[in-house]
């Protein structure tokens, strides 16, 4: 991993020798990455798979793959509430290089921390549930797997259990161990889903008075569930981010500094990472020097530069893809540019976005017609 740009060139030029489904989107647009990507400019013209072509239901993610079936140890899914989940067949490589790729954010993940509480089941338990046979493979969460390759504390809580076909939540340990920590001030991370957290402590807002866990706790949440669902949880109630910050920094005593978030979904290898401005009320997401993000206008496509500027997420991966078509990724999600070069918030140089949501209604059902390349496949 040392020059970006070099790095995925030779991905995209491997990807169209060895994905016949990409070759023939590349040859539709007259790309050959061997003949047309040759400066950092050409990136933006490296024809892009959209995320809806992996799922379950266009029935051509076997063809997604670079290597032979035989080869890929799993299907990562997405937790689907929609039952028709993403499937990207993923081999032990590619995952030790998510891993890899994560440890870089450590700093930001994982400060001197003594005892970590989590609103996810074990991992082996997430990466099971719902588990079944495609194609000679089994299917895992893709999260379960993250969680896997994150590497827990010896001691950690996890909160959420497995009964029989549902996943629940032990409120009670967690009151517990909010107790437990009132007033101490310890090195602390409390992770896990969005959903998960803002529901535990609404519900605990009704039975006990806050408490003060202090400076040195992180909030660490991932997974989306913003909209109010995830998986087979569901409130109906989309929170925006300024409300589940405050909310969760007053009843816990902890800064809203303290609070980051990861965007991550099943087709993409580079985890973004965002920490909480409480000038923006909002997530600011730092990308990576190890990937690339593109936003493009909903309608044309075509690549937005400005601040303030909204559109889909394309976004582009060195590393961790060989065994599927993930080079070059659009996902149906609408993220804003904050700024091309440097965060406004804490001036670190990087591509600075916010993460809008899923297009809803109308919009996504231009985006459907546009997105939709199957037939040229
Ligand atoms: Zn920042």
């Amino acid at each position: 991993m040392n020059n970006f740009f070099q790095d995925l060139k030779e991905n995209v030029i491997n990807q169209y020798k060895q994905c016949q489904a990409y070759k023939l989107l590349c040859d539709s647009q007259g790309f050959n990455p061997s003949i047309n990507l040759n400066t950092e400019k050409d990136i933006e013209n490296i024809p892009f798979i959209a995320t809806t072509l992996f799922k379950k239901s266009a029935d051509i993610f076997k063809h997604l793959l670079r290597v032979p079936v035989e080869t890929i140890e799993k299907w990562t899914v997405s937790s689907s509430t929609s039952g028709d989940p993403s499937m990207v067949g993923r081999r032990r490589q590619e995952l030790m290089q998510i891993g890899e790729i994560n440890e870089r954010d450590k700093e930001i993940t994982r400060p001197y921390i003594v005892q970590e509480c989590v609103f996810y089941p074990e991992p082996e338990v997430m990466r099971k549930h719902k588990s079944e046979m495609i194609l000679g493979r089994p299917t895992e969460s893709y999260m379960g797997n993250l969680l896997d390759l994150f590497e827990f504390k010896e001691g950690t809580i996890f909160l959420v259990k497995e009964e029989d076909e549902d996943l629940t939540i032990d409120i009670d340990k967690f009151k517990n161990f909010i107790i437990k920590h009132d007033q101490l001030e310890e090195h602390l991370a409390i992770r896990g889903s969005t959903l998960l957290i803002f529901n535990a402590i609404k519900e605990l807002e009704e039975t006990m008075r806050p408490v003060k866990l202090g400076k040195n706790v992180l909030v660490h949440t991932g997974g989306g569930g913003w909209e109010g669902k995830k998986g087979n949880i569901s409130t109906g109630i989309a929170i925006t981010r300024q409300e589940f910050v405050e909310t969760v920094a007053s009843f816990l005593g902890i800064p809203e500094e303290n609070f980051i978030d990861g965007y991550s979904f099943t087709e993409n290898t580079c985890g973004i990472l965002g920490h909480y401005s409480k000038e923006y009320k909002d997530y600011l997401f730092h990308v990576p020097k190890w990937g690339k993000v593109i936003i493009r206008d909903i309608k044309t496509l075509k690549p937005l530069y400005n601040p303030g500027d909204r559109g889909f997420v394309q976004i582009l991966n060195a590393y961790g893809t060989d065994s599927f078509a993930g080079a070059s990724i659009l996902v149906d999600d609408i993220a804003e540019i904050v700024s091309m070069d440097q965060c406004p918030d804490c001036n670190k140089y990087a591509m600075t976005i916010k993460v809008i949501g899923r297009v809803k209604g109308a919009e996504a059902k231009g985006c459907g017609a546009t997105l939709n390349v199957r037939s040229e496949i």
